[in-house]
């Protein structure tokens, strides 16, 4: 075994950045030192397999008949050699998404060595604790929710993948977009919040801003996201929703803060700004406008949804100037 290659790849590893290279790099490193036979990456459902993007080139892979019935067995970083005639698969379970939705990677070989099981082991841990601290970092350490980090990595890719529909063309007409619905940003801040610190101490703010984050998680659905942009200062991002449905989300998360008894504080109420997302605006514009249609619910008696396209029709907040010349990304 040569060491130089072994450090190489673990150098090449860790110098990426989202999972999807991740997975390149690891692909890439096994292919490279162990020469399988054949390789992919696994999405297993509790319903079905689908076999990811990431896989080896010319080799087809006649997947083993009981490999989802192994895989439902297998625990958390789990690995198990699983045999057909003309091959021997060692499948590894990448991660521990509760949601019943684990991503495997199956290497076949003719045959396994002790020292190759033990490389593909170790790169496989290498990978996890990599990608455990990329998602550590995008994390706020108070309340658990992505931070401004990651809000930004987040909404430079939207952007991207929105334009790039775009030049495509002929991609809404295949696949027709629901007209009536889009994405929505807004931003949320606490009211009077500065109050509750100096009455009851950081301490207790503290507490407030990490049950506000879970009243936050609990009024949202699963592919909605949400972020601590600063610090009493949230982010919430809606996806497919009509201009009803998000004003309905909204206003539904306000009163669950409104009606909320916070030990030792009593009530505590939240003010909203919103804004769709166009496709052709900069993340800083997006920000900007939500955040013009917070401060007038700010100046308008606090408590409550505003919505910058509503305010701005009736001329009541000016258009957004930014044009992403202020260094904010
Ligand atoms: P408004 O309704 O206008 O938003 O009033 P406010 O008092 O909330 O506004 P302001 O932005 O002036 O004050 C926000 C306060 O939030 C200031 C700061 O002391 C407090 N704060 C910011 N981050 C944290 C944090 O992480 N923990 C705690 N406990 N307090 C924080
Ligand atoms: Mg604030
Ligand atoms: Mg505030």
């Amino acid at each position: 075994m040569d060491h130089d290659i072994l450090l190489e790849t673990i150098v090449a590893i860790t110098e990426q950045r989202d999972q999807h290279s991740l997975e390149l790099s690891l692909f890439a490193s096994l292919r490279e030192i162990l020469q399988p036979r054949c390789g992919c990456f696994l999405d297993i459902t509790a319903t079905g397999v689908s076999r990811n993007a990431v896989r080896s080139r010319n080799e087809d892979i006649v997947l083993p008949d009981n490999v989802m019935e192994i895989a439902r067995e297998m625990s958390d970083y789990d690995f198990r050699q699983v045999e057909t005639p003309e091959m021997v698969y060692m499948l590894a379970v990448m991660d521990n998404n509760k949601a019943g939705n684990r991503r495997f990677l199956l290497v076949g070989l003719t045959e396994w060595t002790e020292v190759a099981e033990r490389i593909l082991v170790g790169m496989v841990r290498v990978y996890q604790n990599f990608m455990k601290l990329m998602s550590d970092s995008e994390k706020d350490t108070l309340t658990g929710l992505h931070n401004r980090r990651k809000l930004e990595s987040f909404l430079a890719s939207r952007l991207s993948a929105r334009l790039h529909d775009r030049r495509e063309g002929d991609k809404s007409i295949t696949n027709p977009p629901d007209p009536s619905k889009g994405e929505y940003l807004a931003v949320l801040d606490l009211d009077k919040f500065k109050r509750i610190n100096d009455n009851f101490g950081h301490l207790i703010g503290d507490e407030v801003l990490l049950t506000f984050a879970n009243i936050l998680r609990a009024s949202l659905r699963d592919n909605d996201r949400s972020f601590r942009y600063g610090g009493e200062e949230f982010i919430v991002v809606l996806s497919e929703v009509t201009p009803e449905q998000a004003i309905g989300v909204l206003d539904r998360l306000r009163l669950n803060v409104e009606k909320y008894v916070f030990p030792q504080v009593g009530q505590v109420t939240v003010s909203i700004g919103f804004t769709i997302i166009d496709r052709q605006d900069l993340p800083t514009r997006i920000i900007e406008e939500a955040d013009k249609a917070l401060y007038f619910a700010k100046e308008n008696g606090r408590n409550q949804v505003r919505d910058y396209g509503a305010l701005r029709a009736e001329g009541a907040v000016e258009d957004a100037q930014h044009d992403g010349s202020i260094e904010l990304f």
